[in-house]
């Protein structure tokens, strides 16, 4: 058996192990240890090596700091930016909802008539061509009927033209108001209206139009006794141009402004 000095007990940790050889090496009892020299170098080699990998280690510990930081950086960035197009396309979402709304307000305002509240020539005349197309199409025609008020350059000359203006709009609502709610009625001009009538025979038109007829003669004005329309009426043939429809109808009238006005005359 040979004699030995007790082996130390193993140590925990790195550093525990290092505070023993350091303990070891200054034990004056190892003074002549041919390996002490040996150990102290380890010893210094090991605690170079340990404060080397401490320096990586918080260098490593810096980069992942910094590289954290600058992702939630970007995405902070990048949340900004998404806010600030959503808010680019809300603007630009109530932009274009009032540019339709605009020009939807400014295609109603072309279309109507500012005295009467009906609608204007342009307005009838995409009508008639509306109806003319359906009614070729489906081979059933419509009726079309010009109403002019009779002597109506007499009430503006006796009563001024403030009154007059007043009576016209007052035969305006009256000749819409006699109408069916599917028939399209417009003002064409000056004191003369104009109505189709969808899918009606010209014996029916006949009937509808002299209703609208006694209806404006019963209008009671507070200046004048009445007030009197004439009317002509022609039937679309399918296939023709609407001018020629609207020739007819014109013929019709003055052909009831010969006979005597107040009346209803069919081409
Ligand atoms: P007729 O029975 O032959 O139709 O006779 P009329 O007097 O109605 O016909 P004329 O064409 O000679 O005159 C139409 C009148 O309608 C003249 C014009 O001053 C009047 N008029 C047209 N538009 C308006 C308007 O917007 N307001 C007023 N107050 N008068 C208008
Ligand atoms: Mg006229
Ligand atoms: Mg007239």
């Amino acid at each position: 058996m040979c004699a030995s000095s007790p082996l130390p007990t193993p140590a925990a940790s790195e550093d525990d192990l290092a505070a023993l050889i350091r303990a070891a090496l200054a034990d004056p009892a190892h003074a002549g240890n041919p390996l002490r020299e040996l150990l102290a170098q380890l010893l210094e080699q090991s605690d170079g090596q340990r404060q080397r990998l401490e320096r990586l280690v918080r260098i490593s510990d810096g980069y992942h700091l910094l590289s954290r930081s600058s992702n939630e950086t970007l995405v902070q960035q990048y949340d900004r930016q998404l806010r600030r197009i959503e808010k680019l396309v809300r603007i630009s979402d109530r932009y274009q909802q009032s540019l339709r709304e605009l020009s939807e307000t400014l295609r109603e305002v072309s279309l109507r008539d500012p005295l009467t509240s009906l609608g204007n020539r342009r307005f009838l005349m995409e009508r008639l061509a509306e109806e003319s197309e359906r009614s070729s199409r489906n081979g059933t025609g419509y009726s079309l009927g010009i109403a002019d008020i009779d002597f109506f350059k007499s009430v503006n000359d006796r009563f001024g033209h403030d009154v007059g203006d007043r009576a016209l709009s007052e035969v305006a609502f009256t000749i819409r108001d006699a109408l069916r709610e599917y028939d399209v009625c417009g003002r064409w001009g000056g004191e003369e209206f104009l109505f189709i009538l969808p899918e009606t025979p010209i014996e029916l038109a006949c009937q509808i139009a002299e209703r609208v007829r006694t209806c404006v003669e019963r209008i009671r004005f507070d200046f004048t006794e009445s007030i009197t329309i004439s009317i002509g009426l022609a039937r679309y043939q399918c296939g023709e141009s609407y001018s020629h429809t609207l020739n007819r109808a014109d013929k019709a009238l003055r052909q009831a402004k010969t006979l005597g006005r107040n009346r209803v005359e069919v081409f």
